[in-house]
């Protein structure tokens, strides 16, 4: 398959199709909610379906594009169910994961705003496509695409007081205009677009039509839309949110989450709000452990989004996928931000956001360079002369921001995926399993038998996943399940047992070297159990987030 491609929502739709047609014991699909325009949003459940059912089985979930332009993500996430569904049976570690484990997958949480961005004559939007926060266009600069040829680039507009003046490096690019500059000639730089009762003077930016975030409409920590933009009216109010909202309450075995957009190249995680000195130590440590391994993969940084990506050095966002993910459910979740432009061209350890308020001009140069050689045809596109109904003679031009900065030129997205597809493999690996360790029974004369069940968790992470999920008790403890026959008395214990939570190998993490590995992994219980005849018991151990196991005990 041709991952060097970005995925239409028809293409979408018989991919997937086609898939669960040829790998119908791998994969199942399911459309878990409609859009604001109806569309369906695809949920992929890949397991093997005969070792057990999904249900049982611990789960990773993933999804991209929430937000319109991201379409990177939907490729990636394409990516990565292509390589588990074509990898099983060859690959040792994808066999074994899809073996026992499962990997929920919406490749599109946002059909509506993919639609629009894709369109012949496109509109970027940050999520949802309805009006909103109101029903009229507020008065300003609407962006958008005025001359009709596919593209939403810059305007230029000569001013006297502009802030932007022509390049001395090159003279396609604008350089700022000096704090203590005067006497040359400088333009003002706006989106393409057009102004919405414009009275010949004043040109403000408008508030967006459609202004919702639907990564700030998440129930974490919400405010209304005075205090953060896109918030929604109220927590989950938009379709999309709901329908993910009620599926991962309805799939409590999700112990980790993925979560595509773009751009960065890094991989963010919780919290938005809180430094981490305010975060469980226990959680923070692993929430690190995994972001390494993340690192070491795809040679993205892993940074917490309050210490290193707040947009503005005192502002916080709310309401935000990842941290409700963490918060309310205790799943650690990330948010990967795919591609980074200056990265490929070259700018080394370069400052998340400051970077876009204050780089030295001669990078804006070297990026150039890189798009001239690398970005395909229109990536950076010579100014050019346009009549403007309503500022008369502009200058269209610039970058064409929706496939050089938000996404990758066509040519180098398949290979951004491809980069990352290991990192959700690797997330599969880090689960916890719940296993049977010894299941053994006595007779003890006269019809008494004594049951010896010993559990334990094989993985990573514990059967509560963090701190944060055993504390607020959004997971319950493992637990023990007899089917007892008529025919059978419970002399010692219970019908149901309680084991409480294994360990898994992530708190091993915080011992000294010197330190003992206890088995905290294990828990052990018996029962006395008596019948006068040959009796068959059916035994069942839940772990919400480690899996089930099902067997059956022999009497007699
Ligand atoms: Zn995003």
């Amino acid at each position: 398959m041709d991952f060097n491609h970005y995925f239409t929502n028809q293409e979408l739709d018989s991919l997937l199709a086609d898939w669960t047609e040829k790998f119908p014991r791998l994969v199942s699909l399911a459309s878990i909610g409609e859009s604001y325009e109806k569309r369906p949003i695809w949920l992929l459940t890949l397991t093997n379906q005969d070792t057990g059912p999904d249900s049982a089985k611990p789960a990773v979930w993933i999804d991209a594009n929430i937000h319109a332009t991201e379409i990177s993500g939907t490729t990636t996430a394409l990516h990565i169910i292509d390589t588990l569904l074509e990898g099983y049976g060859k690959d040792e570690q994808i066999t074994r994961l899809l073996d026992t484990s499962v990997y929920y997958i919406v490749p599109r949480i946002n059909p509506d705003g993919a639609a629009m961005a894709m369109a012949s004559v496109p509109r970027f939007v940050r999520s949802g496509v309805r009006a909103y926060p109101w029903q009229e266009m507020d008065e300003g600069l609407h962006e958008q695409d005025i001359d009709g040829d596919g593209r939403i680039l810059q305007m230029r507009v000569p001013d006297p007081n502009g802030d932007w003046k022509i390049s001395s490096l090159d003279p396609r690019l604008m350089d700022r205009r000096g704090p203590a500059e005067y006497g040359g000639a400088y333009y003002r730089v706006l989106p393409e677009g057009l102004i919405e009762d414009f009275d010949g003077y004043l040109i403000k930016l408008a508030r967006p039509y459609q202004g919702l975030d639907f990564n700030r409409n998440f129930p974490f920590e919400w405010r209304t839309e005075n205090e953060q933009e896109g918030a929604g009216p109220y927590p989950a109010s938009e379709p999309e949110i709901k329908a993910i909202l009620d599926y991962i309450i309805n799939h409590p075995n999700i112990n980790l989450g993925l979560t595509y957009h773009t751009f960065s190249r890094v991989i963010l995680r919780p919290l938005s709000t809180k430094s981490d000195e305010d975060m469980d130590t226990s959680d923070l440590w692993v929430f690190k452990k995994i972001g390494d391994i993340g690192t070491k993969i795809t040679g993205y940084r892993n940074v917490s989004t309050f210490h290193d990506f707040k947009y503005h050095p005192k502002e916080i966002t709310t309401g935000a996928f990842d941290d409700w993910m963490y918060d309310h459910q205790g799943i650690y979740c990330y948010t990967i931000e795919l591609w980074d432009l200056p990265t490929e061209a070259g700018i080394k350890d370069r400052k998340f956001i400051e970077w876009y308020r204050d780089h030295p001009h001669e990078q804006d140069l070297q990026i150039l360079k890189w798009a001239d050689e690398h970005g395909g045809p229109g990536a950076y596109v010579d100014w050019y002369e346009f009549n403007h109904a309503q500022l008369g003679k502009v200058e269209l031009g610039g970058w064409n921001v929706m496939y050089t900065w938000r996404n990758p030129p066509l040519q180098y997205i398949g290979a951004e995926a491809a980069r990352n597809t290991p990192f959700a493999l690797a997330a599969g690996d880090l689960l916890p399993h719940l296993a049977l360790h010894t299941l053994k029974v006595t007779a003890l004369g006269g019809g008494d038998y004594h049951v010896n069940l010993v559990v334990e968790n094989t993985g990573f992470l514990p059967t509560y996943t963090n701190q944060k999920g055993k504390k607020s008790k959004v997971v319950r403890p493992v637990r023990a399940e007899l089917d007892v026959p008529e025919e059978v008395g419970i002399v010692n214990g219970k019908r149901r047992m309680e084991l409480g939570h294994l360990e898994g190998r992530s708190n091993k993490l915080e011992v000294s070297i010197w330190e003992a590995s206890p088995t905290d992994n294990r828990a052990r219980v018996e029962w006395v159990l008596h019948t006068e005849n040959p009796a068959s018991l059916k035994l069942r151990v839940i772990s919400e987030r480690a899996g089930t196991i099902q067997t059956s005990i022999q009497l007699g």
